[in-house]
């Protein structure tokens, strides 16, 4: 069964480098048995067993979330409120969810996950990365990992988000590079340490991500959020598929993130929630670095699930062209998840989305305007907007 999409007024293709993006407009997509068959101008289309017609609306790929925090119990809205009246955010705010999220059911907890990944098709996103690390001991870090195995296969054990309240520090990296990882090991895809002031030493980023690595986990990183560490040069050698948050650098760690394999991950929620100098996307572009974009979703420093948002975040404060805003949070993310995504190529799976707008750049024209029609993974409709 084949499926012409047809009325498009304009179709955003991304291409293989940071960036990179053709706008067709009056064109179609021609989809089969879940994959692209076709993407480019309606003149050239090939007949396909059904039409729909879009009526002038745009189509983008959809987007890759390569850094969403799903697995958690409660809410700090008061925490927010006091942050956003100008007390500054504290790494420690984390432990008042890992109360709440150990208190949590298995239940409750994949309740709370469903409904923000429902959120994240309204939003059209179409491939997500799930991370754990609201649970802190050996039984809840386990528990989160099988919830999130069941909704991604992107999924991340953040064990070492921070030490928990009644452990030794000692102790607890012990158990993260020991006991906990092996708990979590089936579950897991990828290992992350939260390496930041208030948070993980290089020293014990190194041991962390070290040890997960010899457990058949891949690395990736949080730092340099609220300080720099210096922990740049270690991300580039362990091979680390992004380093997120990134806001503080020198030109040497630019430098070295030149040219290597490691994307960088702007969060431009966290800063927008946490009232946080923006990270100098422009800067990093210019210097040739892959970046991607994620909503770092999570109750604390970045409760959003909208990456139109932080598209018109990234646009607006970190300089991006609304271009490589919409390759950062498509292809950008996959390449931070080292998987295929983001892209409409011939032979793709055909997720995509539907805009109520002529083209991506109303994406950060209007912000804040709910713009996605339709979102579809492997040609399956998975949301629309009544
Ligand atoms: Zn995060």
């Amino acid at each position: 069964m084949s499926t012409l999409y047809k009325g498009i007024s304009s179709l955003a293709l991304t291409g293989e480098s940071f960036g990179d993006v053709l706008v067709v407009e009056n064109a179609a997509l021609a989809v089969a048995d879940g994959k692209v068959l076709y993407a480019g101008p309606a003149s050239k289309a090939p007949a396909c067993d059904q039409e729909i017609d879009l009526g002038g609306r745009s189509v983008i790929p959809g987007f890759v979330d390569s850094h969403a925090h799903l697995i958690f119990a409660g809410e700090r809205s008061e925490e927010f409120a006091s942050r956003i009246t100008g007390k500054p955010y504290a790494a420690g705010g984390i432990r008042t969810t890992v109360r709440a999220t150990r208190a949590a059911s298995d239940e409750e907890l994949r309740a709370n996950a469903e409904k923000l990944i429902a959120e994240f098709y309204a939003s059209g996103i179409t491939q997500f990365e799930i991370k754990s690390g609201y649970g802190l001991d050996v039984e809840t870090e386990l528990r989160s990992l099988k919830i999130a195995a069941e909704h991604t296969q992107h999924t991340t054990f953040l064990g070492a988000h921070v030490v928990p309240e009644g452990v030794q520090r000692a102790d607890y990296i012990k158990s993260v590079t020991g006991e906990m990882l092996q708990a979590v090991r089936p579950y897991a895809k990828w290992i992350d340490v939260f390496c930041d002031q208030g948070a993980f030493s290089v020293e014990e980023t190194k041991q962390i991500l070290e040890a997960g690595i010899a457990a058949g986990l891949k690395p990736r990183l949080h730092a340099n959020q609220i300080a720099n560490l210096g922990v740049i040069p270690l991300a580039v050698e362990l091979n680390c598929a992004s380093v997120d948050h990134a806001t503080h650098l020198t030109a040497e760690d630019i430098a070295v993130l030149s040219g290597s394999n490691t994307v960088v991950t702007l969060l431009p929620g966290a800063e927008f929630s946490t009232k946080s100098p923006y990270p100098d996307a422009r800067r990093l572009a210019s210097a040739g670095i892959t970046l991607a974009i994620a909503t770092d979703c999570n109750p604390g420093s970045s409760y959003t699930t909208s990456m139109p948002f932080c598209i018109a975040v990234a646009v607006r404060e970190m300089g991006l062209t609304p271009e490589q805003a919409l390759w950062a949070a498509t292809r950008g993310g996959a390449k931070a998840l080292r998987t295929e995504g983001g892209s409409l190529e011939v032979g793709a799976s055909a997720d995509f989305v539907v805009l109520d707008a002529p083209s991506h750049v109303f994406l950060s024209y209007r912000p804040g305007v709910q713009l996605v029609s339709q979102t579809y993974i492997a040609g399956r409709r998975v949301f629309e907007r009544q």
